[in-house]
C-alpha cells in the first residue's frame, strides 16, 4: 500500500523543509485523512525518539515560516534515549548552538501562532478575525488532558481543542504527551470572531472535562480544580 500521495507534505514538515503554502494544505488536509494522520503520528512518535529531529517547535515555526529566534536543541522524550544524546552532543556540528533550552521542568504552556497569509507569528498580540490560530503546548506540569478554548469580550466560547463543531456533540478535553517537551496540535482553526479583547485560555488537568462541563464553569466564573491554567489576551482588529 502506497497510502495518500500527500504523504510528501508530512515527509517535508518532519524534515523542516516543507513551503509555507504546503504546511497550510497540510493543516488543511490532515483532518480529512486518516491515511496522512497515521503518518503524521507515526512520523512524531519516531522524532520523539530521535534526538536529531527538530523540535515541534521549530518545525511548526518553519513550516508556517517563522524563523525560530534561536535554534532549537531537540530533547528526547524517553528517557531511555538519553543517554545517546549525551554522545550525540559531541558530534553535533559546530555550525548548531547548544545552548539548551530550560526544559521548565514544573511548567505547562501553550504557544499561541496566528497563522495569516501563509506564514505564523508565534505569540502574537494582534489578530484579524479571519486569521487561523495554531498550538503547541508544553506539559511540564503532567497533566493528562488539556483544553484551548477563547473567551471574547460578549462572552462567547470559542472552542480550539477539542474542536466543537456540532451541537449535539460533547467532546472532552484532549489527550496530551506527558513528557515535558514542546508537541504541536496538528490543526490551525479559525472561528467567527468579533473585533475586541480575545482570552486564550489553556487548561491543563487530570479530569476529562467536556466541553459542556467546562463551559458552567467558566460561566460560573470557577477555576477548574486541580488545573495548570494559563491565559493570553490578544486583540482582535478589524472585520
Ligand atoms: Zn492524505
Amino acid at each position: 500500500m502506497s497510502g495518500c500521495g500527500n504523504r510528501k507534505w508530512v515527509d517535508a514538515h518532519f524534515s523542516g523543509r516543507i513551503a509555507a503554502s504546503d504546511e497550510l494544505a497540510l493543516r488543511q488536509h490532515l483532518p480529512s485523512c486518516a491515511d496522512c494522520r497515521r503518518y503524521y503520528d507515526l512520523r512524531l512518535t519516531l522524532a520523539s525518539i530521535d534526538p536529531w529531529a527538530l523540535g515541534a517547535v521549530e518545525r511548526i515555526g518553519r513550516g508556517l515560516g517563522v524563523k525560530p529566534r534561536r535554534n532549537w536543541l531537540p530533547l528526547p522524550a524517553l528517557a531511555l534515549a538519553t543517554a545517546c544524546v549525551a554522545v550525540f552532543l559531541w558530534i553535533r556540528p559546530a555550525s548548531h548552538t547548544l545552548e539548551p533550552q530550560p526544559r521548565g521542568a514544573a511548567t505547562c504552556e501553550l504557544t499561541i501562532y496566528r497563522v495569516h497569509a501563509g506564514s505564523a507569528e508565534p505569540s502574537p498580540t494582534v489578530m484579524a478575525p479571519t486569521d487561523e490560530l495554531a498550538f503547541s503546548y508544553r506539559n511540564g506540569c503532567q497533566k493528562k488532558r488539556l483544553l484551548v478554548f477563547a473567551i471574547d469580550e460578549a462572552q462567547h466560547i470559542f472552542w480550539y481543542h477539542p474542536g466543537w463543531v456540532n451541537e449535539s456533540e460533547n467532546p472532552t478535553a484532549i489527550g496530551i504527551a506527558s513528557d515535558g517537551s514542546p508537541h504541536e496540535l496538528t490543526a490551525a482553526v479559525r472561528q467567527p470572531l468579533e473585533a475586541g479583547a480575545l482570552k486564550i485560555r489553556a487548561v491543563f488537568s487530570n479530569e476529562e472535562l467536556s466541553v459542556r462541563q467546562a463551559e458552567e464553569i467558566i460561566r460560573a466564573g470557577k477555576p477548574f480544580a486541580e488545573a495548570a491554567t494559563s491565559e493570553r489576551v490578544v486583540e482582535v482588529r478589524g472585520k
